[in-house]
């Protein structure tokens, strides 16, 4: 755990700020979660903060408190960029590099003349003038909760804070599923409950909210998933043509490589998203055991992320990735199936 001038920081905090949260590129749950949870906690505390996120994110999150505020940097680049100029300290939260942010909100913060303050719990993170790196953390979500307790502001988490941290901590867990869920993560989880999150509203909005076509694509994922029983590695691929013919929209992919490391057996999964627009092949990992997706994605695929869930992507056409992957499954067969004790 790295935890920098977080006193300093405190009593910067004492007097009221102007403030920007990033989230990184292609925002999930988490990003979404913590970042507005940090500006509810931040606003009662009597800042200024604006939540920036570089491009679209997920239909199913667009219900969180304050969702309607939040600046894309995309669409809404004029404000975003008067929000960040305007800024006294920015806060980086749920990735560890800048360039995590699209090249566009990159080059933006580079030129930044001020501070960051940086909450996340990915693995390498970058150096920042502010830091509460943590990657045993579930999630930044969680870690936002931690660093309002070290604020000793726990009493001060009203509804707003709390819908929108227990959404970041349910979905980067796989709603409590995953190894880095700590009895931590459920106290917490309880005391988020206890500050007034609807825990069965919000698994509604965000899991029961599927149009037909998401369901579809769904269907076509599990028809292309293949595996490779004598490595434990199953894989998914979607095609650009599959998702087009299914009405595809931003998130209605995440958790569908879950559903490959959820065939019995099976200790390591990936799925292949091919983006015709961008020329490339976003690839996400999962793995169960110790053989780190992280190392595996950031070697291989320009990628990284954390040791049981990361991303990383290709230039080759999806049928050339599929053969290198499986090429580099046969090289790492050893390490992968003795990573995982059943
Ligand atoms: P997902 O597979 O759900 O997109 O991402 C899983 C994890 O890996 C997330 O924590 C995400 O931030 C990280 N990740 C996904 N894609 C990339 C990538 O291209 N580069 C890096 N460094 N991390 C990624
Ligand atoms: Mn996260």
């Amino acid at each position: 755990m790295i935890l920098k001038k977080f006193e300093e920081l405190q009593s910067y905090l004492k007097t009221p700020k102007n403030i920007v949260i990033v989230g990184h590129r292609n925002p999930d749950g988490d990003a979404m979660g913590a970042t507005l949870g940090l500006c509810h906690y931040l606003k009662r505390k009597g800042h200024q903060p604006t939540v920036v996120v570089p491009n679209e994110y997920p239909d199913f999150l667009h219900w969180l408190p304050g969702s309607k505020h939040v600046y894309r940097f995309d669409v809404q680049n004029k404000q975003s960029q008067k929000a960040i100029r305007r800024s006294e300290i920015i806060f980086l939260l749920d990735f560890n590099t800048l360039h995590r942010v699209g090249s566009d909100v990159q080059n933006t913060l580079e030129s930044y003349p001020n501070d960051f303050a940086m909450i996340d719990h990915h693995q390498q993170p970058d150096n920042f003038s502010y830091m509460y790196s943590d990657t045993g953390m579930s999630s930044t979500a969680e870690m936002v909760y931690h660093f309002i307790e070290k604020m000793g502001d726990l009493n001060i988490i009203d509804q707003s804070i709390a819908t929108c941290l227990y959404t970041g901590i349910m979905t980067d867990t796989g709603s409590f599923r995953f190894r880095s869920t700590t009895s931590t993560t459920h106290r917490v989880i309880a005391n988020l409950i206890d500050r007034g999150a609807e825990n069965d509203r919000i698994h509604n909005k965000v899991y029961d909210s599927n149009s037909q076509g998401r369901l579809q694509l769904l269907g076509q994922a599990l028809t292309n998933l293949k595996s490779l029983p004598e490595y434990r590695t199953a894989y998914i691929t979607l095609s650009d043509e599959e998702k087009s013919k299914n009405g595809f929209k931003k998130g209605d992919t995440e958790g569908v490589a879950n559903y490959a490391l959820s065939l019995d057996g099976i200790i390591f999964a990936a799925i292949f998203i091919e983006e015709k627009e961008l020329g490339i092949v976003k690839i996400s990992f999962r793995s169960k055991g110790t053989f780190s997706v992280n190392t595996f994605a950031r070697k291989y695929f320009d990628g990284g992320g954390h040791d049981n869930a990361a991303g990383g992507k290709s230039d080759l056409s999806i049928n050339d990735t599929v053969n290198r992957f499986i090429t580099l499954v046969k090289t790492h067969q050893k390490e992968i199936i003795s990573s995982y004790e059943d």
